[in-house]
């Protein structure tokens, strides 16, 4: 399968093209992605740039109708769409064919929106004038998505755009070209005028800064690492650009010694290894207290080693492979550098399979402290580290004393621990008795500190990004 660029209404082929490869099996070779130039780029900028006039004249009831009939197809095709990311991106099948049912219910959710669009009406402090305000679309937004959820994200970022009246380019991760392809292929047969959607695949260093550096692109939503999030606020704050960041995370779990074991367990479990921890909300500090700490960490050891890593598209596996190979490495080094930080490492070697893959055992890294470099920075990988506290104060200061502030967790049943860690988290999400990653998708979703930047993304909160407010004064 050839995944072309979608520009103006037509799709277009490249002369270089990227493999897109299997990550439960490497010689699944599932197609090869277009491999856009900076030309390439310019051409869909431009498309969007024509087309942007038309799309913000349109009526609530078109945007309903396309938003609508994409959220149905995209529902009705779950099971087949969802097979295609599992099987480019490496998680279960499960988790595919519901991360694609979930695109489907933001398209939903953002069409019901589209007839939602409210303003204010205010009384002038000037005799007989009168105020209204209201929101209008910001233009030309590019999207540049992270490989991680294939689908979702670029659904959560297209959704709302179109809902509010904008045009589009989107950059998808070059790991996952074929979601973001049959995501567009929706798109295309959905009623939008020519230019309004524009795919743009090809390695992000080449093609990216070229779309945030644009003159003609007003706004830019990223999700993905921080080293190139922070580049790109850079630019975005050279051209004075409207910018939405989400990066990373280290998000902190509580567990107090009067949780329900079963449920710190399970909500750890989750938190750190399904989607093979490649969430940004993942829990990778699991910060417990001394009277349950042996407790836990025997009882997660158990159901970690219950755990069936394979490949993703058969029955019954629970984490997926890793990835890519970079990824894997990383992974590895990180469980290198925590041993050699003196954590007591178990699990994470590398596994084999039948087919030849990314796989490797979920790690749980004990006898670490808050300072050690496994808790300071981002792995992204099936890897969470134990830190002992002592109490509810000294677990909610570990908590809080890190660069991120995403998610943030606690498992007790003490209503007063609970209620005063959701007040003083810092985080942007914070979960009692409830993994750190797994949102719904009608509330908004975003951090604090160094994982977000700019408005929400998600929910009703999103206008706020996709839109520009307006304040009109009238003197009939
Ligand atoms: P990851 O490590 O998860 O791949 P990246 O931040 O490298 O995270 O990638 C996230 C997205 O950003 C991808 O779509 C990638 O192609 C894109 N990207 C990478 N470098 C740049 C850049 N310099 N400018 C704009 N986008 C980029």
């Amino acid at each position: 399968m050839d995944f072309k660029n979608f520009i103006d209404g037509t799709w277009v082929a490249t002369s270089e093209t990227i493999a897109n490869v299997n990550p439960s099996d490497v010689s699944d070779i599932i197609g090869h992605a277009a491999k856009a130039d900076a030309a390439q780029m310019d051409q869909a900028i431009d498309a969007a740039h024509r087309a942007a006039p038309e799309w913000a004249a349109s009526t609530p009831q078109q945007r309903f109708d396309v938003l609508d009939a994409v959220g149905t197809e995209l529902l009705a095709r779950k099971a087949e769409l969802g097979r295609l990311l599992s099987r480019e991106e490496g998680k279960t099948l499960p988790e595919g064919i519901g991360e694609v049912a979930r695109a489907g219910q933001i398209f939903k959710f953002f069409a019901g929106e589209t007839l939602r669009q409210t303003g204010d009406r205010l009384a002038s402090v000037r005799p007989g004038v009168e105020i209204d305000v209201t929101r209008s679309p910001v233009g030309v937004i590019g999207l540049i998505t992270p490989w991680n959820f294939p689908i979702a994200i670029p659904a959560w970022k297209i959704a709302p755009a179109l809902c509010y009246g904008n045009a589009v380019v989107l950059k998808p991760a070059e790991l996952v070209p074929g979601c973001a392809h049959a995501l567009v292929e929706i798109l295309s047969r959905a009623g939008l005028p020519d230019g309004v959607v524009n795919l743009v695949m090809g390695r992000g260093s080449e093609i990216g800064p070229r779309l945030v550096e644009s003159p003609k692109v007003d706004a830019i939503s990223f999700t993905g690492s921080v080293p190139t999030g922070r580049g790109i606020a850079e630019s975005c704050g050279r051209h004075l650009k409207k910018l939405q960041l989400e990066m990373g995370g280290k998000n902190p779990m509580v567990v107090l010694d009067d949780a329900d074991l079963e449920t710190a367990v399970s909500a750890c479990l989750n938190g750190a290894f399904f989607s093979t921890g490649q969430r940004c909300t993942a829990s990778s500090r699991l910060i417990v207290t001394d009277g349950i700490h042996d407790r836990f960490v025997t009882a997660l050891s158990e159901a970690m080693a219950a755990m069936k890593v394979g490949n993703a598209l058969e029955d019954g596996i629970q984490m997926g492979p890793v990835v890519d190979e970079r990824q894997l490495q990383q992974n590895l080094s990180y469980i290198d550098i925590a041993a050699q930080d003196g954590g007591k490492v178990s699990g994470g070697e590398r596994l084999n399979r039948a087919t030849e893959g990314f796989y490797m055992a979920p790690a749980l890294v004990t006898e670490t402290d808050n300072s050690m470099r496994i808790n300071r920075e981002e792995v992204f990988g099936p890897i969470a580290s134990v830190i002992r506290v002592g109490g509810y104060d000294e677990a909610l200061q570990v908590a809080n004393d890190t660069a991120f502030g995403l998610s943030a967790g606690i498992c007790s049943t003490s209503l007063k621990h609970a209620s005063h860690f959701r007040q003083n988290a810092r985080a942007g999400m914070v979960m009692v008795n409830l993994p750190t990653a797994g949102v719904d998708y009608h509330v908004p979703f975003g951090g604090t500190k160094g994982s977000s930047f700019g408005p929400r993304e998600q929910g009703r909160y999103a206008a706020e990004f996709y839109t520009t407010v307006k304040t009109a004064y009238t003197l009939p």
